[in-house]
C-alpha cells in the first residue's frame, strides 16, 4: 500500500495505473470505522485498484462545528487500510488541496433546501466542492459512498450526471452496532448516558417502519416522534422529516407506492448524529 501526501506524487503514481483498470475510490474524513471498511471491502472486491482518501475537509464543516475536535488517527487508518487491502491512500492536508481561498461556490439546488443541507448551511457545497476535487485528482471509474449521509448520496449522483463525471456511483448500505446505532467516526464523543439515549435514532425509525401501514399522513409520522422524545431525555432533535427518496421532495401521500424516506438528525450535548430508513419497504 502507498500513501501519498502530496497531489503531485499522487497524480503520478495514478496516471501509471493501467488505462483499461477498473479503480475505486473511498473517499472518507478518516478515524475509520466499519462503516468505513464496509466501504473499503466493496470496493476491493470489485476493482483492480482500490484509493482511499483521508482528508477532514474544512470547506463542510460550519464556523461552530467541530472541524478541529474531529477524531484523527492516521497510523490506525493506514494500518486498518493496509490489512483491507487498498492500493493507494491520499492524505493530503488542508493547504495541499486548498492552496488559495476558493473563488468558487456551488448553488445546489432544491437537493439542499432540507435535512442538512438547512441545517448546515454551506455544509453540502463543501461536499460537493471536496468531491469534484477528488474526482478529479483520483479519476476513479467507481466511487463509493455510504447510505448513512443519503442527502450526500443523492447530491453527488447528480453532481456526477450533470458535470459528466466518467464514473459510476455505488451506494452503501448503513453500517450499524449490534444494538442498531449508526457506525459514525462521532459516536467516540459520546458519554455512556448518551450513548444510550443515542438509540433514540434507530428505535424510532425501526418503530416507524414497522408500522407504517398505521400511518395516514406525515404529521402523525412527526407526532409519533415527538412522543418518543421524553424516554430520551439527553436527546436534542435536530429534524425529523419524511421525503420522496428520489427527489427529497415533500410527500402528500404515504401510501401510493413512491419510495418514503424517513430522515432524523439529533444532537447529544454538542455531538450530531443522524440516521434514515426507507420506511415503505
Ligand atoms: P466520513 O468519513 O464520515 O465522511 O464518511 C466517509 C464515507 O463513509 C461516506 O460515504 C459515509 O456515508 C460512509 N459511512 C460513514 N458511516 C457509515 C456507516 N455507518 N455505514 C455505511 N457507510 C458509512
Amino acid at each position: 500500500m502507498q500513501v501519498f501526501p502530496r497531489i503531485s506524487a499522487f497524480r503520478a503514481a495514478r496516471k501509471k495505473l493501467p488505462a483499461d483498470a477498473r479503480i475505486g475510490l473511498v473517499p472518507t474524513m478518516g478515524a475509520l470505522h466499519r462503516g468505513h471498511a464496509s466501504l473499503v471491502k466493496k470496493s476491493v472486491a470489485e476493482n483492480d485498484f482500490t484509493i482511499v482518501s483521508i482528508f477532514v475537509n474544512p470547506t463542510q464543516f460550519g464556523p461552530n462545528e467541530d472541524f478541529e475536535q474531529y477524531p484523527r488517527d492516521l497510523d490506525k487508518d493506514l494500518a486498518l487500510l493496509d490489512e483491507l487491502g487498498v492500493d493507494m491512500v491520499f492524505t493530503p492536508s488542508t493547504t495541499e488541496i486548498y492552496p488559495e481561498t476558493s473563488h468558487f461556490y456551488f448553488e445546489i439546488h432544491q437537493l439542499a433546501d432540507r435535512l442538512c443541507g438547512r441545517s448546515r448551511p454551506g455544509h453540502m457545497n463543501g461536499v460537493v466542492q471536496v468531491v469534484s476535487i477528488l474526482f478529479h485528482l483520483c479519476e476513479p471509474t467507481h466511487a463509493y459512498f455510504g447510505l448513512k449521509d443519503y442527502q450526500q448520496c443523492r447530491i453527488i449522483e447528480h453532481l456526477i450526471r450533470e458535470l459528466h463525471f466518467p464514473l459510476k456511483l455505488v451506494p452503501c448500505s448503513i453500517v450499524r452496532e449490534a444494538d442498531g446505532l449508526a457506525f459514525s467516526s462521532r459516536n467516540v464523543y459520546l458519554s455512556a448516558g448518551q450513548r444510550r439515549d443515542a438509540l433514540f435514532l434507530y428505535h424510532t425509525l425501526r418503530q416507524l417502519k414497522k408500522n407504517f401501514a398505521q400511518f395516514q399522513t406525515v404529521d402523525e409520522l412527526q407526532a409519533f416522534v415527538q412522543a418518543q422524545l421524553p424516554r430520551y431525555p439527553l436527546v436534542k432533535l435536530d429534524y425529523f422529516e419524511v421525503l420522496h427518496g428520489k427527489t427529497l421532495q415533500p410527500l402528500t401521500e404515504l401510501h401510493n407506492g413512491e419510495h418514503v424516506h424517513a430522515f432524523l438528525a439529533a444532537f447529544l450535548g454538542q455531538t450530531r448524529l443522524i440516521d434514515n430508513m426507507r420506511l415503505d419497504k
